[in-house]
């Protein structure tokens, strides 16, 4: 079984678009959406819901402030600077500041402070006509998105053993965050969508960075290719420096929107285009050249 990765440093680069092309076009896969704070590969997708599950994200302390004689032991604990005076001069704990390590309920003297679990986020595998997929959402305010990419990074794995999938296809967050490097940890190749632009690159530059301490089998796909042509011959010649093999350039086109309008995968709206044909190749050469792409 091998994990691919798909990232793009930056948002609307068209990663998603593109994670889900190629999972249409892999034959023996389980794909996986680790785009957790912003899940959207199920619009392309279209998921039959098969199992939902409530994923606990941690805890908040909340104080019962008619036990609590206000002695400031607490406040004066917390690391987080999550108790504060609110406008009656009463302790409060402000719960999106509370990172649940639950010390101040285990040093109140008036066990005035009580923890509850943080249940708004879920987690789904549902089935799709590419394969099992792995999904989740969170809930407003929720935390902890790291933890849950890992989570369902693990049930992906699991579907993939069971069925003996060939491949994890995984569509990583954008950012450098904890979400990604939650997403980058034991997987086996990283797949680079970058947007010809300066923003694009900037970002792409930062995750490169990041890809480079984890020391993953890296190749890039130019997506949007045309808008910036001085942008691409630069992104181009750069990751020439970095070693980074560039598989394709996908023209900018309104067939991936008018796609995701559909619910479809580009592969599967137009079939006969060039996006589609340029897909094809990009994973043909995933698939044939797997060893060398590991290997540079
Ligand atoms: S430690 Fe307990 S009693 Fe003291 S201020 Fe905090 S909640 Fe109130
Ligand atoms: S649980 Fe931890 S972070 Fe939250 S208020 Fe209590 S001491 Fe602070």
């Amino acid at each position: 079984m091998h994990e691919i990765t798909i990232l793009s440093g930056k948002g609307g680069t068209g990663k998603t678009s593109i994670t889900g092309a190629l999972a249409s076009l892999a034959q023996s896969a389980v794909i996986c959406d680790n785009d957790v704070d912003a899940a959207d590969l199920f619009l392309v997708l279209s998921p039959e819901v098969k199992h939902q599950e409530k994923f606990i994200s941690g805890w908040t302390a909340e104080i019962d402030s008619d036990t609590c004689i206000q002695c400031g032991i607490c406040q004066s604990h917390c690391r987080f600077d999550a108790i504060s005076k609110d406008n009656k001069g009463l302790l409060k704990i402000d719960p999106l500041a509370c990172e649940g390590c639950r010390l101040c309920e285990r040093i109140c003297p008036q066990k005035a402070i009580t923890s509850f679990q943080n249940a708004g986020n879920s987690w789904y595998e549902s089935q799709t006509k590419a394969g099992p997929f792995f999904h989740a959402q969170m809930g407003p305010g929720e935390e902890n998105s790291g933890r849950l990419v890992t989570f369902i990074r693990r049930q992906a794995k699991l579907k993939a053993r069971e069925i003996d999938a060939q491949y994890i296809i995984s569509d990583g967050p954008p950012g450098i965050g904890c979400p990604v490097i939650a997403s980058l940890s034991g997987t086996q190749q990283v797949l680079l969508i970058i947007e010809p632009t300066q923003s694009g690159w900037h970002d792409a530059e930062r995750l490169i960075r990041l890809i480079g301490t984890f020391k993953i089998p890296t190749s890039a796909i130019i997506n949007k290719a045309g808008i910036h042509p001085q942008m691409e011959n630069k992104i181009e010649a750069e990751l020439e420096t970095l070693q980074i093999p560039l598989l394709a350039k996908v023209p900018f086109s309104h067939r991936f929107r008018n796609a995701m309008l559909k619910h479809q995968t580009l592969v599967e709206y137009a079939p006969h285009s060039e996006e589609a044909e340029i897909l094809t190749a990009i994973w043909e050469r995933i698939e044939t050249n797997k060893e060398e792409l590991q290997t540079n």
